[in-house]
Protein backbone atom coordinates (compact mmCIF):
# COMPACT_ATOMS: atom_id res chain seq x y z
CA UNK A 1 0.00 0.00 0.00
CA UNK A 2 1.21 3.39 -1.08
CA UNK A 3 1.64 6.37 1.30
CA UNK A 4 -1.00 8.42 0.00
CA UNK A 5 -3.57 5.41 -0.24
CA UNK A 6 -2.11 5.20 3.95
CA UNK A 7 -3.38 8.77 4.42
CA UNK A 8 -6.30 8.74 2.87
CA UNK A 9 -7.16 5.57 5.37
CA UNK A 10 -5.93 8.17 8.20
CA UNK A 11 -8.08 10.32 7.42
CA UNK A 12 -11.11 8.42 6.61
CA UNK A 13 -10.52 7.29 10.46
CA UNK A 14 -10.79 3.30 9.73
CA UNK A 15 -8.87 0.75 7.99
CA UNK A 16 -11.88 -1.23 7.06
CA UNK A 17 -12.06 0.08 3.38
CA UNK A 18 -12.49 -1.48 0.14
CA UNK A 19 -10.42 0.66 -2.59
CA UNK A 20 -9.45 1.10 -6.31
CA UNK A 21 -7.26 2.95 -8.35
CA UNK A 22 -7.55 4.34 -11.95
CA UNK A 23 -4.48 6.15 -14.24
CA UNK A 24 -7.50 7.84 -16.34
CA UNK A 25 -9.32 10.87 -16.04
CA UNK A 26 -10.31 12.53 -12.81
CA UNK A 27 -10.94 10.43 -10.09
CA UNK A 28 -8.06 8.30 -9.45
CA UNK A 29 -9.13 6.53 -6.27
CA UNK A 30 -12.14 4.75 -5.10
CA UNK A 31 -12.21 4.17 -1.24
CA UNK A 32 -15.84 2.74 0.30
CA UNK A 33 -15.92 2.98 4.65
CA UNK A 34 -16.77 -0.30 5.00
CA UNK A 35 -17.09 0.90 8.40
CA UNK A 36 -19.94 3.50 7.66
CA UNK A 37 -21.85 1.07 4.60
CA UNK A 38 -25.38 0.10 5.77
CA UNK A 39 -25.23 -2.01 2.74
CA UNK A 40 -28.20 -0.52 1.17
CA UNK A 41 -26.53 -1.46 -2.44
CA UNK A 42 -27.60 1.50 -4.43
CA UNK A 43 -23.70 1.57 -5.38
CA UNK A 44 -23.84 -1.88 -6.75
CA UNK A 45 -27.22 -1.12 -8.65
CA UNK A 46 -25.75 1.93 -10.31
CA UNK A 47 -22.10 1.06 -11.00
CA UNK A 48 -21.84 -2.99 -10.80
CA UNK A 49 -18.77 -3.11 -12.60
CA UNK A 50 -17.32 -1.10 -9.42
CA UNK A 51 -19.02 -2.12 -6.68
CA UNK A 52 -20.00 -5.57 -5.71
CA UNK A 53 -21.58 -6.94 -2.44
CA UNK A 54 -19.98 -9.42 -0.30
CA UNK A 55 -21.07 -12.52 2.28
CA UNK A 56 -21.91 -9.31 4.95
CA UNK A 57 -23.75 -7.23 2.77
CA UNK A 58 -20.61 -4.68 2.54
CA UNK A 59 -19.82 -3.26 -0.62
CA UNK A 60 -16.29 -3.42 -2.22
CA UNK A 61 -14.33 -2.28 -4.87
CA UNK A 62 -13.93 -5.01 -7.85
CA UNK A 63 -11.10 -6.27 -9.60
CA UNK A 64 -12.39 -5.04 -13.10
CA UNK A 65 -10.40 -2.51 -14.54
CA UNK A 66 -11.42 1.15 -13.84
CA UNK A 67 -9.70 2.83 -16.16
CA UNK A 68 -13.24 1.50 -18.21
CA UNK A 69 -15.21 3.53 -16.24
CA UNK A 70 -18.01 6.40 -16.96
CA UNK A 71 -16.84 9.10 -14.51
CA UNK A 72 -20.10 9.98 -14.88
CA UNK A 73 -21.55 6.73 -13.45
CA UNK A 74 -18.41 6.90 -10.72
CA UNK A 75 -19.66 9.49 -9.65
CA UNK A 76 -23.69 9.06 -9.51
CA UNK A 77 -22.35 5.51 -7.68
CA UNK A 78 -21.06 7.50 -5.00
CA UNK A 79 -23.74 10.24 -4.51
CA UNK A 80 -26.58 7.95 -4.17
CA UNK A 81 -24.99 6.23 -0.97
CA UNK A 82 -26.90 7.58 1.66
CA UNK A 83 -24.43 7.18 4.55
CA UNK A 84 -21.64 9.29 2.19
CA UNK A 85 -19.31 5.55 2.56
CA UNK A 86 -17.64 6.31 -0.93
CA UNK A 87 -14.87 8.73 -0.82
CA UNK A 88 -13.67 9.59 -4.40
CA UNK A 89 -10.09 11.26 -5.01
CA UNK A 90 -8.73 13.06 -7.87
CA UNK A 91 -4.62 12.69 -9.03
CA UNK A 92 -3.44 15.01 -6.58
CA UNK A 93 -5.19 12.95 -3.86
CA UNK A 94 -7.61 15.47 -3.59
CA UNK A 95 -10.77 14.79 -2.09
CA UNK A 96 -13.73 14.68 -5.35
CA UNK A 97 -16.46 13.64 -3.38
CA UNK A 98 -18.29 13.94 -0.73
CA UNK A 99 -17.63 18.29 -0.21
CA UNK A 100 -16.08 18.43 2.90
S1 LIG B 1 -24.53 2.72 -1.40
FE1 LIG B 1 -23.28 3.11 0.42
S2 LIG B 1 -24.35 2.05 2.07
FE2 LIG B 1 -25.13 1.26 0.13
S3 LIG B 1 -23.88 -0.54 -0.28
FE3 LIG B 1 -22.92 1.16 -1.34
S4 LIG B 1 -21.42 1.93 0.10
FE4 LIG B 1 -22.81 0.66 1.25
Amino acid sequence: MSDEHKEIIDELGTDHVSYGTRTVGEIRKIFVDRDACIGAQSCAVIAPLLFQMDDENLAYVTDNDLNELDEEIIKMSAESCPVLAIHLYNKEGKKVFPES
